[in-house]
């Protein structure tokens, strides 16, 4: 007899990634994981070249340097801050802690798929909650549904705003909304992973409902706008007690040097997240605009990628065989459950320009 996992285990549908290869294409143009637009800033590419010389030692465990540049760069106090190998490592680390066997964990429909993979391998049930439309087009999570969904074996919520893969933000006040209505021994996890693209006013990534309210988690993580998604590094803001809690189950080294150097860099480079955020803008309203144009349906975004509708799955595969023999891989939604959609990545202005030659219409005033 083999060695068998836990039942739970094999109930898990494993992470399926964006694609990064077209047979017999040579020059690949990768818009299916978000990554940011730009590359690693110029001054993260040093500091990872200095820190190998020191790669024989262990790193700091603590990540100090890093929880205080981040605690600085926000305005946070470092100690309500923990560092994580990405923030898919401390999403595993919260259903460690918080859920487990007899537990219930809820998600939004079209939510991230790591809260489904870490949930159910602590052993608990994910229950997702049917999305609502929004306003304007597109799904968002449907707040009321969430409440009425938890109940007393529910120990996790999670929550992205705005969201990945639909693009679609949530007022802030339903976010409090949703908090208000949860019982305190639920833990919100607010996963902010595309804050710094927002525009919309009013928005609070997290950090003012977690001092207003407790019992609740902000994630946030170098992988998008600072480009340093092959690093690995996010963080979680929370209440102490909850940061006791993560520190007591991660690994001791859980954030390599090199990483936590990559990402200090990356906070004091001048004007990056500035000139990120204006090229995200713009060249996310013409895309969308070159899309609908053309008559596709183009959720709204407020992050570095849109979700766009071509009805059916037959079209959609239509546009992502079009992409693909120019060599664009962007994200196929069926494991999502929506398969008649593709999430495409905000990439350089000449990977944008391709997309529009490729699926858009030239100009509105031409269609
Ligand atoms: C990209 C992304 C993350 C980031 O994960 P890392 O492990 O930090 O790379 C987290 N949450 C969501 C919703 C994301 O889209």
């Amino acid at each position: 007899m083999t060695v068998q996992p836990r039942p739970a285990i094999l109930s898990i549908d494993p992470y399926v990634g964006g694609e990064s290869k077209i047979p017999g294409v040579n020059r690949i143009i990768k818009l299916s994981s978000n990554e940011g637009a730009f590359g690693p800033p110029p001054a993260a590419i040093e500091a990872i070249t200095r820190a190998a010389r020191e790669a024989h030692r262990y790193p700091d465990g603590n990540a100090r340097a890093l929880r205080e540049a981040i605690g600085a760069r926000f305005g946070l106090d470092p100690a309500r801050i923990i560092c994580g190998n990405g923030s898919d490592e401390l999403i595993t680390l919260l259903c460690t802690a918080y859920a487990g066997e007899g537990t219930e964990v809820i998600m939004s429909a079209y939510g991230f798929m790591m809260y489904d993979i870490s949930g159910r391998a602590s052993g608990a049930q994910v229950l997702k909650v049917p999305e609502v439309p929004a306003e304007g087009g597109g799904m968002k999570a449907d707040i009321d549904g969430i409440l009425a969904t938890a109940g007393a074996r529910t120990r996790i919520v999670f929550l992205t705003n705005p969201n990945n893969p639909t693009g679609t933000l949530l007022p802030s006040s339903e976010v409090a909304r949703l908090r208000a209505g949860l019982r305190d021994d639920i833990l919100l996890v607010l996963d902010s992973a595309y804050a710094e693209y927002v525009t919309a006013p009013g928005y609070d990534p997290g950090e003012a409902l977690v001092d207003a309210a407790g019992n609740t988690i902000m994630l946030r993580t170098f992988s998008k706008i600072f480009g340093l998604g092959g690093m690995r590094v996010g963080w979680g803001y929370a209440t102490p007690a909850i940061i006791d809690a993560l520190n007591r189950v991660r690994g001791p080294f859980n954030v390599a040097s090199a990483s936590q150097a990559a990402a200090v860099a990356a906070l004091a480079e001048p004007g990056w997240v500035e000139t990120c955020v204006a090229h995200n803008t713009a060249w996310r309203g013409r895309v969308a605009a070159a899309l609908a144009a053309a008559g596709h349906a183009v959720w709204p975004s407020e992050t570095n990628f849109l979700l766009v509708d071509f009805g059916s799955p037959e079209g959609a595969g239509q546009a992502d065989a079009r992409l693909k023999s120019r060599g664009l891989i962007v994200r196929g939604m069926a494991g999502y459950g929506l398969p008649g959609c593709l999430r495409i990545t905000i990439g350089t202005a000449e990977e944008c320009q391709m997309v529009i030659d490729a699926i858009g219409a030239a100009s509105p005033a031409h269609g």
